[in-house]
């Protein structure tokens, strides 16, 4: 195997730590999160106290000032080992908190910043509406001046992770009827006059994680839940979602590797034609390639992070990035659940649970098809 130098001791023992938490307080209440349709909330309290949330807030707002995103990239490798698809500690420290940070003022920073650290508040994104995901532009949820500093906001989202359990909300809304790419970033706090969730999505995968529907109805936002400037927010997204998107092939890749060892595991176990299935050359050709693939993508994916870390990971990179390693994710989990034959297919084999949760990998934070688009106009300019 490539040998990957890309982890220091400190780094490890973190990994240690993150382990011990997932083993004493996540995977033994696996079965009940499932049954339950979401994992508790209190365990996302207890990873805060333990400093797995937003650790990368500066110490003078609550966190740990540890700016470096291998410790998240450790707990998802991690998260992937004991299969907890709820447990996407990548989603919920970097898809909505760095907004704050970034573009925030003094005031929300020293409220809002210890809180999602503690983990007494978690944070959601909300920009996909019912009428646009891909289409930002299409987005028909508005926020309004009230002339005195205030807004009013009103609209809906849709497939919001966390939607249900979240107390915070970067919502984006369109600010200037007379343009539809002027937008602005929103903080919405659960409780508010005029906000309401709607349903809790039922889903093909992450049946651990809750995905709901919000609707704001003239909700009054005070200067402090305006995020920067309020004409602004399509340039905070755009720096945003390449943070999104290597989140996502951060998480995706490990769940990649993952199916490979089940796999691997399997065929070696089961019989067929007086051999066992890994004895067959396709079985072998078919490990070599997913190998090959997944490690030009561990590769690429650590080159990212290391870009990253540097402030220098732009938004094309990103994109591919997010394309390479979800499709190729795809790829894997077919082959993986082919190679178990029916048994891939039944819900006590965890191959099944990664095939289901594996194939929104390809559609959320930008699909596959939008990755393209973006890739092209870095090429183009069009
Ligand atoms: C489990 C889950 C969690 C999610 N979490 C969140 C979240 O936390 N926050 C959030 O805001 N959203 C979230 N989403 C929503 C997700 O990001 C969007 O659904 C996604 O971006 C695609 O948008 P859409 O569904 O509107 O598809 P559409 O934009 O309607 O696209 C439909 C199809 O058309 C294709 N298409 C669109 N435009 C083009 C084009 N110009 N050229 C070629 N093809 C095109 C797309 O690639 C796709 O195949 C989540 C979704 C799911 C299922």
């Amino acid at each position: 195997m490539m040998i990957r130098n890309h982890y220091t001791p400190e780094l490890e023992a973190f990994r240690d730590s993150f382990r011990t938490f997932l083993d004493r307080e996540v995977a033994p209440h696996r079965a009940r999160f499932r049954a339950q349709g979401m994992i508790d909330r209190e365990i996302y309290r207890k990873a805060g106290e333990q400093g797995f949330l937003c650790y990368w807030v500066p110490e003078e707002y609550g966190g740990l000032g540890l700016a470096d995103y291998r410790y998240d990239q450790i707990m998802q490798e991690e998260v992937a080992e004991i299969l907890e698809s709820g447990m996407w500690m990548g989603a919920l420290n970097r898809n909505s908190p760095p907004y704050i940070l970034k573009h925030g003022s003094e005031e929300q920073k020293r409220h809002y910043l210890p809180k999602l650290a503690s983990g007494e508040m978690i944070c959601a994104i909300a920009m996909t509406e019912p009428d646009a995901g891909s289409d930002i532009a299409g987005f028909k949820t508005r926020a309004e001046p009230r002339g005195d500093g205030s807004w009013v906001l009103n609209g809906s989202k849709t497939y919001i992770s966390y939607g249900i359990i979240a107390e915070l909300f970067v919502v984006a809304a369109k600010t200037n009827p007379g343009n539809p790419r002027e937008l602005g970033l929103f903080l919405v706090e659960r409780g508010m006059k005029g906000f309401r969730n709607g349903r809790k999505l039922e889903k093909l995968g992450f049946h651990t994680q809750d995905t709901a529907e919000l609707f704001f109805e003239d909700v009054v936002l005070e200067p402090i839940h305006v995020i920067g400037d309020a004409s602004q927010g399509f340039t905070y997204m755009r720096g945003g979602l390449a943070e999104e998107r290597l989140t996502t092939s951060g998480q995706s890749l490990p769940w990649s590797w993952k199916a490979i060892a089940l796999a691997q595991e399997f065929v070696t176990q089961r019989k067929a034609f007086g051999a066992t299935v890994a004895d067959f050359q396709n079985t072998k050709f078919k490990l070599a390639e997913m190998r090959a693939e997944a490690l030009a993508c561990q590769a690429f994916l650590d080159h990212c992070v290391d870009l990253f870390n540097a402030g220098e990971l732009d938004q094309a990179t990103a994109a591919a990035l997010k394309l390479k390693t979800t499709e190729v994710q795809g790829r894997i989990m077919d082959e993986c659940l082919q190679l178990h034959g029916s048994a891939g297919y039944m819900q006590e084999y965890p191959i099944c649970q990664l095939y289901q949760d594996a194939r929104i990998f390809r559609i959320f934070a930008g699909t596959s098809e939008v990755m393209k688009i973006v890739i092209a106009k870095d090429m183009l300019g069009r």
